[in-house]
Parts: C-alpha cells; sequence; structure tokens
C-alpha cells in the first residue's frame, strides 16, 4: 500500500519515534505546528475516526493522555491541543492523533533538537 505512515510504521521511512508498541506508535510530526507536535497511529492501517476500532483509538488517546504530559515538562509547553482530521482536511489517509504543544512565547528549535530534548 501507497501510505506513507505505512512506511514509517514499516521502516521504510524514517523518523523521530517517541513511542511505539505492537499496536500503536508514537513520533514527530515532519511540518511541526510548534516544537514536540506529535502524531499518533495505528500500526494497521485504517483511513479514519469512522473506520478505526474503538480498543485501539482508547489507545491512541490513552497514549495523548501520557505524551502530552511529556511535552508540556520537557519542552515548557503550557498547553496543549488534540486534533484529528478526517475527509477532505485529511491529508495523509492513514488515521493520526496530533497532540500539538502550546507555549506562552514563539521558540525557534529544530526537530533534531527537539527529539534530544524529548527523549534525554
Ligand atoms: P493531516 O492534515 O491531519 O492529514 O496531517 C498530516 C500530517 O502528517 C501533517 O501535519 C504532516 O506534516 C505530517 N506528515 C506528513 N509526512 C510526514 C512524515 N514523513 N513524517 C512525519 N510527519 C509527516
Ligand atoms: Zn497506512
Amino acid at each position: 500500500m501507497n501510505c506513507i505512515f505505512c512506511k514509517i510504521i514499516n521502516g521504510e521511512i524514517p523518523s523521530y519515534k517517541l513511542y511505539e508498541d505492537d499496536e500503536i506508535l508514537a513520533f514527530l510530526d515532519i511540518n511541526p505546528v510548534s516544537p514536540g507536535h506529535t502524531l499518533i497511529i495505528p500500526k494497521e492501517h485504517t483511513l479514519d475516526v469512522t473506520t478505526i476500532d474503538n480498543e485501539t483509538l482508547i489507545k491512541i488517546f490513552d497514549k495523548a493522555r501520557d505524551i502530552a504530559p511529556l511535552l508540556i515538562d520537557k519542552m515548557g509547553a503550557t498547553g496543549f491541543t488534540l486534533t484529528q482530521n478526517n475527509g477532505s482536511v485529511q491529508e495523509v489517509k492513514h488515521f493520526h492523533l496530533h497532540v500539538m504543544p502550546k507555549y506562552n512565547k514563539k521558540i525557534k528549535i529544530s526537530i533534531e533538537d527537539v527529539y534530544k530534548k524529548i527523549t534525554n
């Protein structure tokens, strides 16, 4: 399947992985809205919120509840927004939950340095 997120799961395309288990994967968004912008996806390809199974959906939101405080702690974010796009507003047709940290002031930092900060 020609799906960019399936390629990330298979290791065909590199990513900045923050968490992985048998069912889900969390990695940094390559074009972040803010430093630490993370995507959480199911490993089994599924389109969107209408097709994902309840168990995996809960696992993904549960992981967002771990990752968001981590971004607050490690990145100095002050809050976070969860977004999940479907249909015409969904660019990548593999379910993903955006975890987008918010900051009081603008921070300029490379994705490599964000990854180091979060994982150290
Ligand atoms: P959406 O509009 O909800 O489908 O958002 C798709 C997101 O995937 C965007 O924020 C992109 O920056 C992100 N994205 C696309 N390709 C990659 C990639 N190879 N690695 C990390 N994030 C990606
Ligand atoms: Zn896929």
